[in-house]
């Protein structure tokens, strides 16, 4: 049995920005006509951003210039610290992201993190022949109001879980850090012994502090808002030193 696994949203918690958005800016602004833009709306994000790619390569922006982009995105401080710190420990890091697979894999290479990472579940993408970036949807959901249509980030939680169970990993708690409204979804699916972390002042933690004001009582987890990645190792480590406590007595 692992003891812990620690779910990590991509975007504005392991690094500091948007990659999505570091990536459209690589196009001048004019591109990005009125319909273009509506596609976000009728469509769904992923849709939107394959725009944007294709726009991209029809610019002559190419996949070094994509690459360089994604990679100089600054990890949040303390994240790369807290990877590494939870791989040391033999924790099991996981990563359910709206972006997409070539964005978070490059960052987590030249970030060295890479093997710090058990999976992630983004949206697929690759560069064709042409050097044009193609992303697909995760999958296609209309089981749950809480995430948008192509990715229920606590229904691939869930899945990952089980399919851990039968080869017989199975975790005594699970800790989930996030900063966005996708990351409400798999944290009301945590039990009283688990932990939620959400970014401070980001839209989870508005979100959860609603909750609270209006006496929602859906999320069991135990939350600790954060800024840096040290205040998360400080959390955990506090939990860990209270249970081996415990344990003595
Ligand atoms: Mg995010």
């Amino acid at each position: 049995m692992k003891s812990l696994l620690v779910v990590f949203d991509f975007d504005h918690t392991i690094v500091d920005d948007n990659t999505d958005l570091i990536v459209q800016k690589l196009l001048s602004s004019d591109k990005i006509t009125d319909d273009v833009k509506k596609l976000h709306r009728t469509d769904g994000w992923t849709a939107y951003m394959q725009e944007i790619f294709r726009l991209l390569h029809k610019s002559g922006v190419t996949h070094s210039e994509i690459h360089d982009a994604v990679i100089h995105t600054p990890a949040t401080p303390g994240m790369a610290e807290l990877i590494q710190f939870l791989y040391s420990q033999n924790m099991e890091v996981i990563i359910v992201s709206d972006a997409n697979s070539v964005f978070i894999k490059d960052w987590l290479c030249s970030s060295s993190l890479a093997h710090a990472v058990e999976r992630v579940f983004t949206n697929p993408a690759s560069y064709d022949k042409d050097g044009c970036l193609n992303i697909e949807m995760y999958h296609f959901q209309d089981f749950c109001e809480l995430s948008t249509k192509n990715l229920c980030k606590g229904h691939i939680l869930d899945l990952y879980i089980e399919e851990r169970a039968s080869i017989g990993v199975t975790f005594s708690q699970i800790a989930y850090v996030g900063d966005g409204r996708n990351d409400l979804c798999p944290c009301l699916r945590l039990s009283e012994k688990d932990l939620v972390f959400p970014r401070e002042g980001f839209q989870l933690d508005k979100l959860i502090r609603d909750m609270q004001d209006q006496k929602d009582m859906r999320m069991k987890a135990k939350v600790h808002v954060w800024k840096t990645g040290s205040d998360i190792i400080r959390t955990l480590s506090d939990y860990w030193h209270q249970n081996k406590i415990d344990s003595e007595h």
